[in-house]
């Protein structure tokens, strides 16, 4: 009954994202999607400010559907979320970042791959279970970007469930920081290994004296936690030079890459290594 209550409500709110006949089928076809090879897993580089290099990517989900073509995350997560779809999404993207970072070690990069965990699998005691026996497979450092879409639930599970993701080796990275999701009541609860500051706090770096201040003292503070930092969306020379100063470990953006096939990647790393 509880359960049919819930697919209720999935549907009605699939119904807030637009046309619902064809968000319905969208859904619908995700897991055809995902066992077709339509979905497909692009890394944007971190670079590292301190080794002056790339050692980190993020895996990014797109989705090359056969009539509406290619579709970014934002069109299809929160949907995902909501139906439950997120897992089968989550399973299949954490299977594809272990065969890649195997690929790209065999080509002798030895990368740091991330993948996005919605905050609604910290409910979930399954997904640990998968990762306890996948992530011991994985040939270099696998990262949790835990995104936080709603309040989560039961937080007593969420940090239970975090731990078991920890104990099989894999790192917490709290994301998008300050984008009024993620706060500080979050900081306060995860115990993670990064921090990553959104976009929004830092596209205003170089013009405002007062963003600056909350940037660095957002470094400063995840550092006295013993967090490293890793800015996103940087598109400007002038804001890479200021985090450089402010002490910032990573920074991510288009200046340094925009997310792109493994291919591609491979290509990216090989001339970052200046070969
Ligand atoms: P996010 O984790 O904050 O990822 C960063 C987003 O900012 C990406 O959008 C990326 O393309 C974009 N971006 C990166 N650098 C720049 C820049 O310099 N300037 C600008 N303007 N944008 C930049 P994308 O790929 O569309 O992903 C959107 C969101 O979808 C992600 O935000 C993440 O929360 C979510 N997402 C993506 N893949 C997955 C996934 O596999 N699972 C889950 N749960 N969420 C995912
Ligand atoms: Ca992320
Ligand atoms: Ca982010
Ligand atoms: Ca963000």
């Amino acid at each position: 009954q509880a359960r049919a209550a819930r697919r209720k409500i999935a549907v009605f709110d699939a119904e807030a994202y637009g046309d619902p006949a064809s968000n319905l089928s969208l859904m619908s076809g995700m897991l055809r999607a995902i066992e077709d090879g339509h979905v497909e897993l692009f890394y944007q580089p971190k670079f590292d400010l301190r080794r002056r290099g790339v050692h980190a990517v993020e895996g990014l989900v797109r989705w090359r559907h056969p009539v509406r073509g290619m579709l970014r995350p934002d069109l299809f997560i929160p949907m995902a979320e909501e139906t439950g779809h997120i897992r089968a999404l989550t399973d299949w993207c954490l299977r594809q970042a272990i065969v890649d970072q195997k690929l790209m070690a065999e080509a002798g990069h030895e990368i740091e791959v991330a993948i996005n965990v919605s905050g609604r699998l910290l409910g979930d005691p399954e997904f640990a279970d998968l990762v306890e026996v996948l992530a011991p497979q994985a040939c270099g450092k696998l990262i949790f970007e835990i995104t936080e879409t709603a309040v989560i639930e039961n937080p007593d599970l969420a940090l239970t469930i975090l731990d078991r993701f920890k104990a099989a080796g894999v790192d917490i990275s709290i994301d998008d920081f300050g984008s009024g999701l993620s706060s500080l009541a979050y900081l306060k609860q995860i115990r993670g290994h990064e921090l990553k500051i959104d976009r929004s706090l830092v596209v205003d770096l170089t013009q405002s004296q007062r963003d600056a201040l909350i940037v660095r003292s957002t470094i400063d503070l995840a550092h006295s936690l013993g967090l490293k930092v890793t800015a996103e969306g940087i598109e400007e020379p002038d804001a890479f030079q200021l985090l450089a100063a402010m002490g910032c470990d990573q920074i991510q953006g288009y200046l340094i890459g925009k997310p792109q096939t493994l291919t591609d990647l491979m290509d990216f790393l090989r001339d970052d290594r200046g070969e």
